[in-house]
C-alpha cells in the first residue's frame, strides 16, 4: 500500500505546518505541564519550569530582554 502510506505521510507533514503557522505549542500544551507538576511556563520556549527562580535563570540564560514578572504566573 504505497499510496496510502504516501498520503498518510502527506497529511502529517500538513498537520506539522498547521501547528507551526499556529505558533508550534497550543495551550492544551501548557495545560499539560502545569497539570504536571510545572509551576511557571516559559512564555518564549513553552518549557515548564517547577519554580519562579529556576525560571528566572533559564530566561536571562535562553532569552534576551526582561524576566517576566512572577504575579503574571500566578
Ligand atoms: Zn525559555
Amino acid at each position: 500500500m504505497v499510496r496510502g502510506h504516501a498520503k498518510a505521510e502527506a497529511q502529517q507533514k500538513n498537520a506539522k505546518k498547521l501547528a507551526d503557522a499556529k505558533g508550534g505549542k497550543s495551550l492544551k500544551e501548557i495545560e499539560k505541564a502545569r497539570e504536571a507538576g510545572n509551576a511557571i511556563i516559559c512564555p518564549k520556549c513553552l518549557v515548564g519550569m517547577p519554580s519562579y527562580k529556576i525560571f528566572s535563570q533559564h530566561f536571562e540564560s535562553k532569552h534576551s530582554g526582561p524576566v517576566p514578572d512572577e504575579g503574571k504566573f500566578r
